[in-house]
C-alpha cells in the first residue's frame, strides 16, 4: 500500500471512530489505539506534506497559539431564548402560539390544517438544555470553515482554532451518509464539559496546586477562550447540536426532527434524548419525566428546550426584536439549599495552599448529606454573593452563623454560593483569613499580589514554611497514592500512625525507602503484625522502580500533576537529561524562532513534540527542579535505589509501534458476534497491529469466530488454525484497554 492510500485509510478510520463515539455512542477504538493512529498519519504526513488534508484528524491539534480574537458576524443571527422557570408560563407560551397560529380553533383547520400532531395540534419537541456554551458551527462545501459563540448574538468570538480540537465536532461532514451536503450549512449546537472531565481537570488543578473551574459551564468557556489550541485539546470538551443557522439548500430539513436526524447521518453529534409532543401536557410531563433523570447524564442540563418542530410554522411566527415566537426554554431552578454555618477550618494542603472550608449544619443536596462546603478561597469569603437567586452583583464577607446558600458545582462538589443578609446574627464576626499558617504558624503568601491592596481578589493562599508538618503529611500521603507511586499499605492512616512514633524518622521521599531499616520498631505499632509489615515494604520496594514520570507526578511539585509528570518524561530519558534542559527546553511548543533556533527545535511548532510545559509554567517548575531542597530530593532517592530513568520517554520523530497481543497477526472474522459488528471489530483490531483478511489460509494466525460461523470455521480446523471464540477475544481485548460500545 503507498502512503497516499495508507493516509486515505487511516483518516477514514479516525473519521469513522469519531463518528461511532459521538453520533452512535458506540465507541469502535479505544482511545489509546485513536491516539497511536493518530501519530502514525502525522508521521506520514510529515513525510509527505503535499498529501496532509487541511479536514485531517491530525489537524485537530498542533496550531499556534493565536494573539487574540477575531470577531465574526453571524450570517443569521443567534438569537437568545426566552426563559421561565414555571410551568404557567410555559403553558401561555403555547396558548399564545396556538392563537397565532390559527390553531385555537381546531375546528376552523387553521394556516396548516392537520399540522401533523394530535387531533389539529402541531408536533413539539422537547430537547435537553445543556448548559455549556453556546457555539454555530459554519460548514461550506462540507469542511469546517468557522466555529463563532452567540457573543451579543450578531456578532461572536471566532474561536475556530479551539473548536477544532473537539474530536465531536467533525472537520470534514461524513459525504459517504447519502445525504446532499449543503454549499453552507451551519449547526448551532452547545460545546459542553463532560463532568467526568471537570472532575478531572479540578482534580489535576487541585494536585498541581491551581485553581480550580467553579463549574463545568466556566471551565468550557474558559477553555475556549484558550488561545493556545493545545490547552483545549487536552481537556477533552464535548459538543451536541441543537439548532440550525444558515443553509442555503432549503429542501434540507423540513422539521427540526429531521435537521438532527440528518447532521447526525453528516457526524454531527445531537443529545438524542429529543421528545416528541403532540399535546401540552405531554410537554409537561416530558419536562418533569427530564427532570428526574437528568442527574444521570455525563453532562451538566439545567433545563428543557420546548418548540414548534415544524420548519415552515416557525417561519410563520418569526421573532420578536430579541427571541423566536416558537421556541421557549423551561429551566430547572439550580437545587439550592440554605444552612447555619458553624465555623471555618483552614486547611493546608500539600503545596502549602490554605483553602477556607464551612463546617454547616447538615443539609440534604441534590440526594446527598452534607456538612462541609467549600469557600473557594479568602477573596470569595471577604465578597460572597447575597443572595445568588437575584444577582444584584451585591457582596458581603461571610460572618460566622450566617445562614448561607448551599449549591453543588458540576453536581458534585458542595459549595457556598452565597449569604441570606437578613438572617445574619447580631454581633456575628466576620471569617478572617489567617495571617500565619494554622498548622506551623509559618509565612504566608497571597496571590495575585495585588490582593494585598485589594483583598476581594485574592485568589490564593499559600504557607511557605517547606517543613510545615501539614505539608510534609500531605505530600507524603500523596507521593504514595494509588495514581502516583501507589505504594501498598501506605495509606493516611499508617502515615499519620508512623509520624506519631518519635523513634521512626517520615518527613521527607526519602523516609519512605528507609523504612525497612526500622522493621522492628514497625512491628511495635499498634495493629501492625508481621504480615501488614512486610506487605508495607514489599510494596515500598516496588514503587522504587515506577520511573521518572510517576516519580515527578509524585513530587507534589506546583504545576506538575500526574499526566505533566508523565510528559516531561516522555522528552527526557532520565532525571540527568531533564536536570540538564533549560526553560525553554521544557516547553518545546512555546519556543519563539529565536529559542527554537537555538535549541535545534524544528522552526515550525507544529513539529514540535507534542509534550512539556507551557509558558506560564516552565519557569517555575525549572526553578523548582534546580532548588536546592529538589537537589537533596533527588541525590537521597538515587542513593536510596528509586529508578530516576523515564519510563515514557520517545525519541524525537519516534512513535511507539503497536504491540499487545493481535500485533502482527493475521486474523479472520466470521460469524455473528454480540458485542461488535464485524466491521467494527475489523477497525479496532487493525488499529492493535492486526491484519484483518477475508479468507482462511495456512497464513492466518486467528480466525474470530462468533455464533453460526460456517464454512469458514471448517476450513480453519481443516487448517489447524487457532479459533478465538467471543469470550476470549473480549478479554483480550480489555488486557489492552480496549471495552467494546457503551461509554
Ligand atoms: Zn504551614
Amino acid at each position: 500500500m503507498n502512503a497516499a492510500q495508507r493516509i486515505k485509510e487511516v483518516s477514514e478510520l479516525l473519521h469513522r471512530a469519531n463518528r461511532a463515539y459521538y453520533v452512535d455512542a458506540r465507541p469502535i477504538m479505544a482511545d489509546a489505539e485513536y491516539d497511536r493512529l493518530l501519530a502514525e498519519l502525522a508521521e506520514l504526513e510529515r513525510k509527505y506534506p503535499e498529501l496532509a488534508e487541511d479536514t485531517s484528524p491530525t489537524k485537530r491539534v498542533g496550531g499556534e497559539p493565536i494573539e487574540g480574537f477575531v470577531t465574526r458576524k453571524h450570517a443569521a443571527p443567534m438569537l437568545s431564548i426566552d426563559n421561565t422557570y414555571s410551568e404557567a408560563d410555559v403553558t401561555a407560551w403555547y396558548n399564545r402560539m396556538l392563537g397565532q397560529l390559527g390553531l385555537n380553533k381546531p375546528e376552523e383547520g387553521g394556516l396548516f390544517g392537520s399540522a401533523g400532531g394530535v387531533g389539529g395540534l402541531p408536533r413539539m419537541l422537547a430537547d435537553p438544555k445543556i448548559d455549556g456554551l453556546a457555539m454555530s458551527l459554519r460548514y461550506e462545501r462540507g469542511v469546517l470553515a468557522a466555529a463563532v459563540t452567540r457573543g451579543d448574538g450578531v456578532k461572536g468570538d471566532d474561536v475556530t482554532h479551539s473548536v477544532r480540537t473537539i474530536r465531536a465536532v467533525p472537520l470534514k461532514l461524513n459525504d459517504a451518509a447519502g445525504v446532499p451536503i449543503p454549499e453552507v450549512l451551519e449547526v448551532r449546537g452547545e460545546v459542553y464539559f463532560p463532568l467526568k472531565e471537570f472532575a478531572r481537570v479540578n482534580a489535576e488543578r487541585e494536585a498541581a496546586g491551581e485553581e480550580l473551574f467553579m463549574n463545568p459551564r466556566n471551565a468550557a468557556a474558559g477553555t475556549l477562550k484558550q488561545l493556545d489550541p493545545s490547552v483545549t485539546a487536552a481537556r477533552k470538551l464535548g459538543f451536541l447540536a441543537h439548532g440550525r443557522g444558515e443553509c442555503s439548500d432549503k429542501g434540507f430539513a423540513g422539521s427540526f426532527t429531521e435537521f438532527l436526524d440528518r447532521v447526525g447521518q453528516l457526524g454531527v453529534p445531537s443529545s438524542g434524548l429529543s421528545v416528541a409532543c403532540g399535546t401540552l401536557e405531554e410537554v409537561l410531563a416530558a419536562i418533569r419525566d427530564f427532570d428526574q433523570r437528568r442527574h444521570t447524564l455525563p453532562y451538566m442540563t439545567d433545563g428543557m428546550v420546548v418548540r414548534l418542530d415544524d420548519f415552515a410554522m416557525q417561519d410563520a411566527l418569526g421573532t420578536t426584536s430579541k427571541s423566536p415566537r416558537w421556541v421557549i426554554a423551561y429551566k430547572f431552578p439550580a437545587e439550592r439549599k440554605t444552612t447555619k454555618l458553624i465555623s471555618v477550618d483552614h486547611q493546608v494542603g500539600k503545596s502549602g495552599k490554605i483553602t477556607p472550608r464551612a463546617v454547616m449544619e447538615p443539609v440534604l443536596i441534590a440526594g446527598t448529606t452534607v456538612q462541609h462546603a467549600t469557600l473557594h478561597n479568602y477573596g470569595r469569603v471577604r465578597a460572597a454573593p447575597v443572595d445568588p437567586e437575584n444577582p444584584t452583583g451585591e457582596t458581603t464577607s461571610i460572618h460566622l452563623g450566617d445562614t448561607v446558600y448551599i449549591e453543588k458545582a458540576g453536581e458534585i462538589i458542595p459549595y457556598v454560593s452565597g449569604v441570606v443578609l437578613g438572617k445574619r446574627p447580631a454581633g456575628a464576626a466576620a471569617v478572617e483569613a489567617p495571617a500565619a499558617c494554622p498548622v506551623c504558624s509559618g509565612p504566608v503568601e497571597v496571590e495575585p499580589p495585588e490582593a494585598i491592596e485589594n483583598p476581594a481578589i485574592e485568589t490564593q493562599r499559600f504557607c511557605v514554611n517547606p517543613q510545615c508538618p501539614a505539608q510534609v503529611r500531605e505530600k507524603l500521603i500523596w507521593f504514595a497514592g494509588r495514581k502516583q507511586m501507589d505504594i501498598d499499605g501506605l495509606g493516611e492512616k499508617t502515615v499519620d500512625q508512623i509520624r506519631a512514633e518519635p523513634g521512626i524518622p517520615l518527613s521527607s521521599f526519602a523516609d519512605i525507602f528507609r523504612l525497612s531499616a526500622h522493621r522492628d520498631a514497625l512491628l511495635k505499632l499498634d495493629r501492625m503484625g508481621e504480615k501488614k509489615v512486610d506487605n508495607l515494604l514489599a510494596g515500598i520496594e516496588a514503587a522504587k522502580g515506577r520511573g521518572l514520570g510517576k516519580l515527578l507526578g509524585a513530587m507534589g511539585i506546583r504545576h506538575v500533576g500526574d499526566s505533566t509528570g508523565k510528559s516531561l518524561a516522555k522528552m527526557y530519558p532520565d532525571l540527568d537529561a531533564l536536570l540538564a534542559a533549560e526553560e525553554p527546553q521544557l516547553r518545546p511548543k512555546a519556543c519563539n524562532k529565536e529559542e527554537a533556533s537555538r535549541y535545534g527545535l524544528p522552526t515550525d511548532p507544529k513539529e514540535r513534540q507534542e509534550t512539556g510545559l507551557g509558558k506560564d509554567t516552565a519557569p517555575a517548575v525549572h526553578a523548582f527542579l534546580h532548588s536546592e531542597q529538589a537537589r537533596r530530593t533527588f541525590a537521597e532517592l538515587r542513593e536510596l535505589g528509586v529508578d530516576l530513568a523515564s519510563h515514557d520517554y520517545v525519541k524525537p520523530g519516534e512513535r511507539k509501534q503497536a504491540t499487545g497481543f493481535f500485533a502482527g497477526k493475521s486474523l479472520v472474522i466470521t460469524g455473528t458476534l454480540t458485542s461488535y459488528e464485524r466491521e467494527d471489530l475489523a477497525v479496532v483490531l487493525t488499529g492493535l497491529g492486526a491484519k484483518v483478511s477475508g479468507s482462511v489460509s495456512s497464513k492466518t494466525s486467528i480466525l474470530v469466530c462468533g455464533e453460526k460461523a460456517g464454512s469458514k470455521l471448517d476450513k480453519a480446523r481443516e487448517l489447524g488454525v487457532a479459533v478465538m471464540e467471543e469470550p476470549e477475544l473480549l478479554e483480550r481485548l480489555r488486557e489492552l484497554g480496549v471495552e467494546p460500545a457503551g461509554r
